[in-house]
């Protein structure tokens, strides 16, 4: 992943005013819902009349004019008529703890994918399971990606309940792993729609965590259409496919653990 400095920096000599932070953060917001920036914390900091914030972005040209959508296009001039008269950009370096971007010259599918620790795009490449920018889809409604970024950071959430094994355990097991939960039910239309634009395979996940036996695992059925899974080996994480479905799975975490 790539991070960016960029400085804006007001006509006028004196104090920022809280419109021009609330409109430079109302950018950061719409280049994040549209894949264009990854959520990181992003340091921003004001000196005389200039502020200047750190981006990461998944590629060197994230930030470019022809990946911007409307409503990024829109805050650049509300922050030209709020006073910012120009706007500089340079580039800092990569950031080495991201999970690399897919440069697969035509992905076979996709993967709907997020973690609690997750930092990256919702959506990874099937073939190199790296990552693939927002913006290379067609938004789903609004010309913006809300809904898929809903999905990813209430996917964030639920598996950080599971993790913490503390509140809500159950409940984020449920969401995470059962394909009529809400969770599900919302990755599964994201998946739905983004196959019918892409006319690739869009695969949701289904995490299983606990499991009697390895056995009653291999033996397990697709939740949805009851045919047997196709046992598969893919990225180390995903042992059952069902294409029909475009679902894929795991062996339930807690035997893996175990052997
Ligand atoms: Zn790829
Ligand atoms: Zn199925």
């Amino acid at each position: 992943m790539h991070v960016f400095r960029m400085t804006f920096l007001a006509s006028k000599s004196g104090a920022i005013s809280e419109d021009q932070i609330e409109e430079i953060t109302s950018f950061h917001a719409a280049l994040y819902k549209n894949g264009q920036a990854i959520e990181r914390e992003y340091p921003i900091w004001i000196n005389k009349n200039r502020v200047t914030m750190n981006i990461t972005c998944l590629e060197k040209n994230s930030l470019a004019k022809c990946n911007c959508n409307k409503y990024v296009l829109n805050h650049l001039k509300k922050l030209s008529e709020l006073g910012f008269n120009k706007i500089h950009k340079s580039y800092l370096g990569i950031d080495p703890s991201c999970i690399e971007t897919c440069e697969c010259k035509a992905s076979s599918a996709f993967i709907l994918f997020s973690t609690y620790a997750s930092y990256a795009s919702p959506i990874r490449c099937y073939d190199c399971f790296k990552n693939v920018p927002l913006y290379q889809f067609q938004p789903i409604c609004n010309f913006e990606f809300l809904d898929i970024m809903t999905w990813y950071n209430d996917y964030k959430a639920c598996d950080s309940l599971q993790m913490h094994c503390s509140v809500g355990e159950r409940f984020a097991l449920k969401q995470l792993g059962d394909p009529k939960s809400a969770l599900s039910k919302m990755g599964l239309k994201i998946c739905e729609e983004l196959a019918k634009q892409t006319k690739k395979p869009f695969y949701y996940f289904l995490m299983k965590h606990y499991g009697i036996s390895k056995r009653d695992e291999l033996q397990r059925k697709c939740p949805l259409c009851k045919r047997p899974w196709l046992k598969q080996k893919i990225h180390r994480l995903f042992h059952f496919q069902c294409k029909n479905c475009s679902l894929l799975s795991n062996v339930a975490y807690s035997l893996r653990r175990r052997n």
